[in-house]
């Protein structure tokens, strides 16, 4: 039976990106041996990595404004210390947007005063704090563009006259923007670029080198840009289907083409929630995340029938994170519009019997 994956992370790959990558895995290139086989050192492999860095920078439409694409280790979760690391030598400014942008504050706080531009723990980030002060002075200013476990999504950047910083985790390469407003971009792979093991981070050159402390080697971004991403072993799997994943992005039209289809995607899911009695949506309704719907029942007596119609249809990956509750549909970009129809359908249905 076809599987319709919404799984929230790792999640769902393009089945032609797996298809290639799986015969990578036997043999990379006609070469006779396995992708994993070979030395990062060999021509084939830094192919494979320059490919993936410039992809990156060339579907975010940052070519020539001075910008690198690194591919590291230590998931979103080591960007948290390493963008403070770098960047934070007095005080910086973090927008608390859900669990993701609370871990990220509690690592800034090693390294110097971070100052809460706004919150929204109060109603347990449901929405997206807006008209928040933004001090001058900063070090840089972070951003969560999309909370991931809370299903919101940042649609307004503020502006600042410090380095914008912005975990962007969950929805790169979803929906266009201007990326250059933005300083440094990371994002683990797992959500909509690859399989877990690396993060792809995106830094404009000239805010780097402005701290004054000393900066271990592997967690210092100007080590991994003159070492072209290779300081140490990358993780070579991760980032050769991420190339294959961002191949797959740029020849079905780049981000633009693909938001197209997430916008879709999303509003047949949120109508469905928001005319049906059965349902209720979590988020705030104008901070709705295009990637993960987070919502649920009405009435508990309908969990056990509606969780047997999910599982019959296919259905995977559609339980809410545990903070939250419910149910929570990732909808990343490599979910097609017909996986959402059968979620419909099944909502609707349950709807008719609830
Ligand atoms: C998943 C996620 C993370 C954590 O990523 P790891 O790679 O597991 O460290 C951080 N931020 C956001 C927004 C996420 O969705």
């Amino acid at each position: 039976m076809k599987k319709h994956n919404f799984s929230a992370g790792p999640c769902i790959l393009p089945q032609e990106v797996l298809l290639k990558a799986s015969g990578a895995v036997m043999d990379f290139n006609g070469s006779g041996l396995s992708l994993i086989e070979i030395s990062h050192r060999s021509k084939d492999f830094i192919a494979v990595m320059e490919n993936a860095r410039s992809l990156a920078i060339e579907l975010l439409g940052l070519e020539g404004k001075g910008y690198k694409a690194l591919f590291l280790q230590g998931g979103a979760s080591m960007q948290f210390l390493m963008v403070a690391y770098n960047l934070l030598e007095t005080k910086a400014g973090y927008l608390n947007t859900g669990a993701w942008s609370d871990k990220a504050i509690k690592e800034a706080k090693l390294f110097g005063e971070v100052i809460e531009v706004g919150c929204s723990k109060d109603e347990n980030f449901k929405y997206i704090p807006k008209g928040y002060h933004v001090p001058k002075g900063l070090d840089f200013l972070h951003l969560t563009s999309n909370n991931t476990i809370f299903g919101t999504q940042l649609k307004k950047f503020p502006k600042t006259d410090a380095p914008l910083v912005c975990d962007m985790s969950s929805d790169i390469f979803s929906r266009q923007m201007d990326f250059s407003q933005f300083d440094l971009i990371y994002a683990g792979a797992q959500k909509n670029m690859g399989p877990a093991g690396t993060t792809l981070v995106v830094v404009k050159e000239d805010i780097l080198g402005k701290v004054s402390r000393k900066i271990p080697s592997i967690l210092d971004y100007q080590v991994h840009i003159s070492k072209d991403s290779m300081f140490n072993t990358p993780a070579v799997f991760p980032v050769y289907v991420s190339m294959l994943t961002l191949e797959w992005l740029k020849n079905m039209g780049g981000i633009a083409a693909i938001e197209e289809i997430n916008r879709k995607k999303a509003q047949l899911l949120y109508s469905e929630i928001d005319l049906s009695p059965v349902f209720n949506g979590y988020a705030n309704k104008e901070d709705r995340s295009l990637m993960n719907a987070t919502f649920d029942l009405t009435d508990d007596k309908l969990k056990e029938p509606f969780e047997t119609m999910l599982k019959e249809a296919g259905i995977n990956g559609l339980n809410g994170h545990r903070s939250v509750g419910g149910y929570r549909a990732s909808m990343y970009n490599a979910l097609s519009l017909e996986s959402v129809g059968i979620l419909v359908d099944v909502m609707s249905e349950m709807e008719r019997k609830g």
